[in-house]
């Protein structure tokens, strides 16, 4: 077990100025909360945190990290809590460590890639401060290592977890030395035989290729003294869950896996790099196509490297990676190389050309100098338009930023989306149209008399809610129609004492004359409105029109329609139809005159709505049930609508009689006037008039506007009342 007095030298080694003050009260605050644990193995609890600790100071941390490293497992795992700590160690440390312990909350239950990747982006965007996640990195680095003493199934989870979640994020933040073991340790819980058996015959192509490397370590150590060029030439084998990936992924045995070993180079300067390329391939043949110049163009996790695939006397290809001790530095521990504080602030100066890398990284332009501003954009451009949402079981959804709770409940399934009444978040009633927020808990409530209505569709922000609410709204109407087209079309058979039954299967016979393509559409047809039972009675029993010459009995869709319009002859026509059942919507009651819609309802002939009616948006959401309407040409065919008109004006007396004789004056019918002041200040006039079309409201309103102490006049917006479909 490490000592603290080691960990506290190994900070001093690489930071002389280190606040070891610090670093001793953490240590003592640890050893004393912690005192009486012990870990699975029978060690004390403490030497958790200073080996995590320790691991933070192999990555050349600040003081901080180092700290937090010790502290990190104590508001967890004790009865300290947070306040403590910043009573203690301040705002920075408290921190730091309130971070890594939220995300030790989060629970990983789903095993599913998507949820993975839905957990590594919620890590990176919910913490502000990088550090936090360097800590976690370590924390589970530790434990990995010590996974041992705890059951199977437990090794198998938290194996999994780190493969799918933390080695991804190592990978990400560029520390390949970490994430190789990582990788490794947590392979080698999941798949302990397959590990094994890599494993040996890792180590015998190992023992199989040791007299090469030791040849080509010799030759390239002679050509480089040669031409002067002071060098480090080590040689690495892959890491065993690389190798296991490659070979699954292009599925090759581990004898083509080209970059089993590789030598790598370490020189002091750029120059030297290309200039030892230039040597290597004057050594070797190349292989075509392989040198890769990593150093003008860094990865994005900002690994930088030449790398090139040349063939040696035996013709076997190996690779050889060529970077500057810095370059390599990066490339072993990524984020953390770069992550040097001094009292809390980067250092500046010739460090900051390093910082490039994350300006790729962030494809972000601006400056870098402040760290705080750095992670605060770090945080924010990662996944600008995503938030992150969990069940209360700790599973994570990815949604749209401004999603509502009735997105997230589509989210969770579509049957929870059409039984949705609203959600909890962090425990409190929200409504559907809650807007969410980045790490809310939320759960759905359901009711199974619950059942999607229109007005959802304004709710909604995700297509995918959006889709399931139109299905859900087509399927039914599509069932509403067939249901009373059925109704209406057995009652116009039995009219002539016959059943729809006997004639049914005749149906399919006319489809074609009425130009759609099954029978169920006839049925459907006549539910929508695009038919009257009649005209199908008729096409299917064509001597039953004669009797209609005769007798001239009435459909009852013309008693409705007569029902509606008061009026058997409608002012508007729809193009190409004659025969269709058409009435104004209430909702917008549009006059003559007015650009207007026409919608085909579910047994109700065609709705008549202006093209400015709010309601138009949802109900067009089907455009196969729009139709062109137009008003008749005749003019002054004598149909007066009521319009509700609402003028603001001066509170005044005097106006509402000013106004009701101006109206008056020009010849039009007052139904309702009702005049109220409006907090104190002005006056609101309601009037009702009767116009025959729009030329006349025109002239009304204009005549009311030029009125003394009137300020505004416009058609009051329809009640509240529903619309009719
Ligand atoms: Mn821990």
């Amino acid at each position: 077990m490490i000592r603290y007095e080691d960990l506290e030298e190994k900070v001093l080694s690489y930071n002389s100025n280190a606040d070891v003050e610090l670093l001793r009260k953490a240590y003592i605050f640890s050893a004393r909360e912690h005192k009486g644990q012990v870990r699975k193995s029978g060690e004390p609890y403490l030497t958790h945190p200073l080996e995590v600790a320790n691991i933070l100071a192999e990555m050349k941390l600040d003081v901080a990290s180092v700290s937090v490293g010790l502290l990190h497992d104590v508001v967890e795992d004790t009865l300290t809590d947070l306040t403590t700590i910043r009573e203690f160690f301040g705002d920075g440390v408290a921190h730091l460590v309130g971070g890594v312990t939220k995300i030790s909350k989060i629970e990983f239950s789903s095993r599913e890639e998507q949820q993975a990747e839905n957990f590594r982006k919620l890590l990176l965007a919910m913490v502000d401060d990088i550090r936090v996640i360097l800590v976690k990195l370590a924390d589970r680095l530790h434990n990995i290592r010590t996974l041992g003493h705890l059951s199977p199934e437990k090794q198998r989870r938290i194996a999994r977890e780190t493969l799918d979640i933390y080695a991804p994020i190592a990978l990400r933040l560029g520390m390949s030395r970490i994430r190789g073991e990582l990788e490794d340790l947590s392979y080698s819980y999941l798949d302990p035989e397959g590990y094994k058996n890599l494993l040996s015959d890792i180590e015998a192509r190992k023992k199989d290729s040791e007299n090469l490397i030791k040849s080509i370590v010799g030759v390239l150590e002679k050509v480089l003294d040669e031409q002067g060029i002071q060098a480090r030439i080590e040689s690495r084998i892959k890491r065993v869950y690389s190798v296991a990936q490659k070979m699954k992924r292009q599925k090759i045995g581990l004898n083509q896996v080209y970059d089993f070993f590789a030598i790598r180079i370490l020189v002091d300067s750029v120059r030297d790099c290309y200039s030892v390329l230039g040597i290597v391939n004057n050594q070797w043949n190349p292989v075509p196509g392989r040198i890769k110049d990593f150093i003008a163009m860094p990865r994005n996790n900002m690994y930088q490297s030449l790398h090139t695939t040349v063939v040696g006397e035996d013709g076997q290809p190996f690779e050889i990676q060529i970077r500057t001790h810095e370059m390599h530095r990066v490339a072993e521990e990524g984020i953390a190389a770069h992550w040097k504080y001094k009292e809390g602030k980067l250092t500046e100066g010739k460090d900051d050309k390093r910082f490039l890398w994350l300006r790729h990284l962030l494809e972000w332009q601006r400056e870098v100098k402040d760290p705080h501003q750095f992670l605060s954009n770090l945080k924010i451009d990662l996944y600008p338009d995503e938030v992150y949402i969990f069940t209360p079981k700790g599973e994570v959804f990815t949604l749209p930023r401004g999603a509502t709770s009735l997105d997230f409940a589509y989210y969770v399934h579509t049957e929870v989306g059409h039984k949705c009444v609203g959600a909890k978040v962090n425990r409190r009633i929200v409504p559907l149209k809650y807007i969410l927020n980045n790490g809310e808990i939320v759960e759905i409530l359901t009711s199974s008399d619950a059942k999607p209505s229109r007005d959802w569709l304004k709710i909604v922000k995700t297509s995918r809610a959006r889709s399931a609410i139109r299905r859900w709204l087509n399927q039914r109407q599509k069932e509403e129609a067939l249901e009373l087209g059925r109704k209406l079309l057995d009652k116009a058979f039995r009219k002539h004492k016959r059943t729809l039954k006997k004639y049914e299967e005749k149906l399919s016979d006319i489809t074609g004359q009425l130009g759609v393509s099954s029978a169920e559409e006839v049925i459907a047809g006549i539910g929508y409105g695009k038919f009257s039972a009649k005209q199908v009675v008729e096409l299917v029993v064509p001597e039953l029109a004669q009797a209609k010459e005769a007798g001239g009995s009435e459909s009852k869709l013309g008693s409705m329609v007569r029902r509606v319009l008061r009026r058997s002859d409608s002012p508007i026509q729809v193009k190409g139809h004659d025969d269709l059942l058409v009435y104004r919507a209430r909702c917008c009651n549009p006059i003559r005159g007015e650009e207007v819609v026409g919608y085909i309802t579910v047994g109700r002939g065609i709705s008549v709505h202006s093209v400015n009616c709010s309601n138009l948006e949802n109900l067009l959401v089907n455009p196969d049930r729009r139709v062109e309407v137009r008003w008749t040409d005749e003019d002054g065919d004598g149909a007066r609508y009521p319009v509700r008109l609402q003028i603001e004006t001066e509170d005044r007396t005097g106006v509402l009689a000013d106004i009701t004789t101006t109206v008056s004056s020009i010849k039009t019918n007052i139904l309702d006037a009702r005049a109220r002041v409006i907090d104190g200040h002005y006056g609101l006039v309601e009037l009702t008039v009767e116009v025959g079309d729009t030329k006349q409201l025109d002239k009304i309103v204009n005549c009311i506007k030029k009125i003394g102490g009137v300020r505004d006049v416009g058609r009051a917006k329809p009640s509240a009342r529903k619309s009719r479909r």
